[in-house]
């Protein structure tokens, strides 16, 4: 351990300097942390082909920017769906080829970022790998922007803390993202905080996004918190997408059907617009 662990700042390379402004992460093409607020959608995970492939452009048609294309779910149990792994991803660049759009798409080990390099333009960390230092670094000695997901358990330190790690070795764009916390309450999946995104905002100059879809687990509240969010100051949302949310294997209860979702956006355009931004 050396000295500087015991003084100042655990993050000087996410925090934000007085009165500097933010900054904007490009994912191919699309801004986060500009005027523009984008919208990440897509399934919880790639069931397969045809699923995927209709998930896909409803997620494109109801204004989607970046698709969700997860092949890797770490779940709560070994013995559920642990995604397709890289068997899905022929599925995924035939979606990503028809709709043009590019993907966010989980990482769960170092061993793999290689590989899903050239396919996937955004990496997720997931909240149960959000404090991983060994992932976290070799995000970092990646080429492709991270969406970091803030551990369940985590202050708004540990999870600028966590940010550290990417930044530190050497990879600039890191999104933030603000998906629930563990609280007394069990009404909904985890508690968003939705107090995190003035405060991170404050504390950095990366751009922070809401997932109102893990924070809620029950579609009722996706919308009121995805409205929430961008009063809030977040800079994007992702929101899971299904069309059929009742045959999803993962998340049912929380994915949005294509028209729930297409009937958001456009009360998301309005909260944007009275934010002074634009719902991409
Ligand atoms: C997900 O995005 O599907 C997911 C599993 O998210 P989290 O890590 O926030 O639970
Ligand atoms: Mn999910």
């Amino acid at each position: 351990m050396c000295a500087v662990d015991q003084h100042g700042d655990g993050h000087p390379l996410a925090s934000r300097r007085p009165h500097a402004a933010g900054t904007v992460v490009e994912v191919s093409g699309v801004a986060f942390g500009g005027l523009e607020i984008p919208l990440i959608a897509g399934p919880c995970a790639i069931e397969d082909r045809a699923m995927y492939l209709e998930a896909a452009r409803c997620a494109r048609d109801c204004g989607a920017s970046v698709l969700r294309g997860g092949l890797f779910k770490p779940r709560s149990s070994p013995h559920r769906f642990q995604g397709l792994g890289l068997e899905g991803m022929d599925a995924l660049l035939e979606a990503k080829r028809l709709t043009g759009l590019p993907i966010c798409a989980e990482v769960i080990d170092p061993a793999l970022i290689d590989e899903l390099q050239g396919a996937v333009d955004l990496f997720q960390v997931g909240t149960r790998n959000a404090q991983n230092p060994v992932l976290l670094r070799a995000l970092g000695r990646a080429r492709t922007p991270v969406l970091l997901k803030r551990g369940f358990g985590c202050t708004v330190e540990e999870w600028l803390g966590a940010a550290e790690f990417v930044l530190e070795s050497g990879n600039p764009d890191v999104i933030l993202c603000e998906r629930g916390i563990r609280t007394f309450e069990t009404a909904t999946r985890f508690t968003l905080d939705i107090s995190a995104v003035p405060v991170a905002k404050e504390l950095t100059h990366l751009p922070v996004v809401v997932d109102p879809s893990h924070a809620a687990g029950d579609r009722r509240w996706v919308g009121a918190l995805a409205r929430a969010g961008i009063a809030a100051g977040a800079d994007g949302l992702l929101i899971e997408v299904h069309p059929c949310p009742e045959r999803s294997v993962t998340d049912a209860a929380q994915a949005l059907t294509p028209a729930q979702f297409a009937g958001l956006t456009d009360q998301l355009r309005r909260v944007a617009d009275a934010m002074s931004r634009v719902l991409r």
